[in-house]
Order: C-alpha cells, then structure tokens, then sequence
C-alpha cells in the first residue's frame, strides 16, 4: 500500500528563530522528511533568520548536523540531503532592530507562497508582525505560524490576537498546537464521524465517563525557568487536553473544513462549567533518591507551581449532561503515555446474573503516544464448558501494524502541520476566538490557587501523582486506567 503523496506549491518559508531548538529539532527535519517523501518542490526555498553572525554557509552546516541527529538513520539519503540543503539560507535579522529586514525583502520571491514561522520566544510575537507589516513582506497569500504559548492567560492572549490581527487577516494566522497534527487525533475525527457504529452511543445515556491522559516519565530539567511560571494546567491542559476534550465532545460539523470545525470546537469549550476546588487535584513531584525534586529542577525551594493536575470536568450541554471527563496530566510518572478513554455504560439489565469482577465494561482507548492506536474492549463467553462465564477481550488496532509500511511510516505532527499551513488548510489550527474561550474557562481557575494559596500535594516520582488523585474518581465508584504504555 504505497502512500499517495501530493506535492505543495513552491514556496519561500522564513523560520525566525531559525537557528533556536524547535526549528533544528522539528521543523527542519520535518521539512527534510516531507523532501524526502516527494512532497516539498524543488522550487522551495527555507531561510533561517537570527540575530547570530552566521552565513548560509555556516547555517547549512548547522542543518547538516541536526538531519544527522534528528532524522531516523533509514531515512538519511546522502544526495537527497544535499539537494535539500542547497534549498537552505540564513538572513542575519534582529526581530526588534532593523538589522535584516531589507535583505530578508530582496531575499523573498514575487509569485509563491510566503510562510514566516515564528520559532521565537512568544516576547518576539508582536515585534515581528509588526515588522513583517512594515517592511510589507506579507501579501495576500502569505502565512503567519505562530508558536505555542499563545499568551499567558486571557488579557496577554487578546492583546496577542489584537497586535495579530492588526497584522494579518485571520485566515493567515496558524497558531500551532501539535497535538493537532498527530495522526490519532484526526483519527478521532474520522472514527467518530465515518463510522456509524459509534456516533449513536457518543452521548451521556451510553457513555459512563471520558479519561484523557497525558503522562510523562521526564521532569522539567532544563525548562525550569519557563514551566515554574507555567505549571501543568497551562503548559497542558489550557492548550493539548482542551483540544482533545473539543475533539471528543464536539457536535458533528457540516463539514471537515476549518472554521466548521472550530465552530464546533468553541461550542464545546464555552459548555465547560467552571471546576470547583473539589474537583482538582494538584501535586508536584518530590525528591526519590538521586532524582532531584520539582523545586530542586527549577531552582526555587518555594515553588507552588503544579507538575502534575487531574480535574473532572463537566461540559453542560444536551449531550454531555451528567457525564464528566477526567483531565489528568503530569511529569515524572509511571509511563510516557497519551490516551483517552472512553468508557460506556454497563448494559441496563445482565442476563447472566452477577456481574464480572472488576469488569470494565466496553471501553474505547484512543491511543496518541507511544505505539499510536486503538482498542475497544469487548466482553464475550470465557471459552469451554462449564457454565457462561464472561470475559473482557481487546479488539487491537495498533496503526503500525495494521496499516504495515504506512502506518509504521506516520508523519510526524510537524510535518503534517507545515505541509498544512503551505496549502492553506486552517483545519488543524486553533482560531484566535478557541484560545481566548479556553483562557478565559483557564484564568479563574488559576486565580482561586493564587488568592488561597493553594499548595501541591508532594508526589513520588515514577507513580501516579497524589493519592487525591485516585480519591477524585473513586469517590465516584470509579477508576483512572493504569499509566502505563502497553495499550
Ligand atoms: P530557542 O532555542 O531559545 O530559540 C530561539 C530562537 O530565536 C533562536 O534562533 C534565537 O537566535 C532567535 N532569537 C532570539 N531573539 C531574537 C531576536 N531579537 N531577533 C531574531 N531572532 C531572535 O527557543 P525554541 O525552543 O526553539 O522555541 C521557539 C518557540 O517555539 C518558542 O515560542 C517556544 O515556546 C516554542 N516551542 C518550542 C518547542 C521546543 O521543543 N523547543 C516546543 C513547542 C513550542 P539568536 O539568539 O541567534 O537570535
């Protein structure tokens, strides 16, 4: 089953920030890969932009080393990376200076699509609109990428969209949340929506409750600085777990076509009933052995910043009424796993009497990382004689092996992303008014920590989170699934 691939239109695309992690780690070697697989054009061009004394020369070689770190070495063609690199160049630019700006404006050609990747800190956002504006490098057809985090909390993200839209029209702007690009979570989509077999029971009459978990092995070592002024619920779950929260509970759109889908999205997110003290749960890693804790990772002894939060949540409409979503996220736990679960409702009467020991009942895991997949829990007849006992039994869609080539094959989120932006599909993009509703759902929350003081419960690390967390469900009668990444 050989992938069809369609190739993009010529294009010239500036990273700012082109010599910075995110550009060498992701969106280079993305940009290779989509070469690779016959989908970038000869005709492309990338130009790096950053205020470091380089030349395309010395940048190329910089790209040269990150395709050699950062790209499988199956994939690492020799003749088709040097085509690749010949597509390369650096503009020595400063985003808050006028240093570049009239070589980046020689550098770009008339008649192809224009993209300018801000792969900057999120202080450069508005300077380099600005700028773009200016200097009038953006056209009809041009698009603007723009990074995560998209502001703080309500007040800095409308002031962000305001200076944007100043800028740009909206249909220019992609604000990335790479979540979105994941194969899985557009999978959501297409089980929910192509499929007749589950739409009908996507309701609070058959479905008990949703999970969504988002779980890390890794602490925050070497972010510190950023996470201890994020936290969990705003490195996490404001952007990703809302996103894939809309995607699970979103009414159908009239089509899959960007501003249908962000319709839908934004309904969802504004249904969300503000969450009760009582209905979350915040811990912070603590010190286990040699592994230092929170606090010893970001360098600051008070920190009450969360590394780990779980919440139920409700989202008040005619579907959802009465069955509530579990949002839990964190670093330095058992496993690296994101999932979401959907579990339905014990049959209304059993025919066979007493029901199964810890029966979980039919249950849906979307799986997004590892091993991207799916399983749907089925009971059936334990075999043999003996009277009927029943047992639960996993149907196992693991993409890889089930698609063979192409689905050990799947693009990374990145690369989708790019190849998106390029043909002008908005789809898998947050809109300005989607981030504005999630900060303003977010904002109060955070708030009431602040005004009480709230504290995060101490956790062992390579667990899973606080005890509270585990309390959050069972009061309930019900359980979180394992952490751990066999599906
Ligand atoms: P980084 O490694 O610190 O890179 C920042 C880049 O910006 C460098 O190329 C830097 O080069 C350039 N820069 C800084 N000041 C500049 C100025 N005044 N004018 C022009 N260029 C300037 O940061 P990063 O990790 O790549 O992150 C970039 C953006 O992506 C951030 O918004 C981040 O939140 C987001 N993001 C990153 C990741 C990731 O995995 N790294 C993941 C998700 C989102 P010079 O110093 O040479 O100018």
């Amino acid at each position: 089953m050989a992938s069809r691939v369609i190739p993009v239109k010529p294009f010239d695309l500036v990273i700012f920030g082109g010599t910075g992690d995110l550009a060498l780690r992701k969106i280079i070697p993305s940009l290779y890969r989509r070469f690779l697989a016959g989908q970038m054009p000869p005709q492309a061009r990338v130009i790096g932009a950053a205020r470091r004394d380089l030349d395309t020369e010395a940048y190329r070689r910089m790209a040269l080393s990150a395709l050699e770190e950062f790209v499988a070495e199956e994939k690492r063609d020799p003749e088709k990376i040097a085509a690749f690199i010949e597509m390369l160049s650096y503009i020595r630019l400063d985003a808050r200076g006028e240093t570049g700006w009239n070589e980046l404006a020689e550098a770009l050609r008339e008649g192809v699509i224009r993209v300018f990747y801000f792969s900057v800190g999120p202080g450069l956002f508005a300077d380099l609109a600005r700028r773009l504006v200016k200097h009038r490098l953006n056209d009809a057809d041009s698009r603007v990428v723009v990074e995560k985090p998209f502001g703080h909390d309500l007040e800095s993200a409308r002031a962000l969209n305001a200076v944007l839209a100043k800028c740009f029209d909206e249909h220019h702007i992609y604000r990335i949340d790479h979540y979105l690009g994941k194969e899985t979570v557009q999978n959501l989509m297409v089980v929910r929506f192509a499929n007749t077999l589950f739409e009908p029971l996507w309701n609070a009459q058959y479905v008990d409750h949703i999970q969504i978990t988002v779980a890390e092995t890794v602490g925050v070592a070497g972010r510190g600085e950023y996470y201890d002024r994020a936290g969990a619920m705003r490195d996490m779950v404001q952007n990703h777990m809302m996103q894939l929260l809309c995607l699970i509970a979103m009414e159908p759109p009239s089509l899959f076509e960007a501003d249908a889908v962000r319709d839908e999205k934004l309904k969802v997110i504004r249904a969300l009933d503000p969450v009760p003290p009582e209905n979350i749960v915040r811990g912070q890693y603590a010190r286990k052995g040699d592994i230092p804790s929170y606090r010893e990772d970001v360098g600051n002894p008070e920190s009450t910043t969360e590394s780990f939060i779980a919440m139920e949540v409700h989202v008040s409409n005619w579907r959802w009424s009465g069955t509530p979503f579990y949002l839990r996220t964190g670093k330095r736990l058992k496993a690296r796993v994101s999932e979401i679960a959907v579990i339905f409702k014990e049959p209304p009467h059993s025919i066979f009497g007493r029901r199964l020991p810890n029966h979980a009942g039919n249950m849906l895991v979307i799986r997004l990382q590892p091993n991207e997949g799916m399983v749907l829990n089925v009971t059936i007849k334990e075999p043999g004689p003996g009277g009927m006992r029943l047992m639960e039994v996993p149907l196992d869609m693991s993409f890889a092996e089930a698609l063979g080539e192409n689905g050990a094959d799947i693009p990374d989120a990145y690369e989708r992303l790019i190849m998106d932006v390029i043909r002008g599909n908005q789809t898998l993009f947050m809109r300005g008014d989607e981030v504005e509703a999630a900060w303003a759902w977010a904002d109060p929350i955070i708030a009431g920590w602040e005004e009480r003081g709230d504290e995060p419960l101490p956790y062992e690390p390579f667990g899973s989170g606080p005890e509270d967390a585990l309390m959050l469900m069972h009061r309930s009668g019900r359980r979180w699934r394992e952490i751990s990444d066999e599906l």
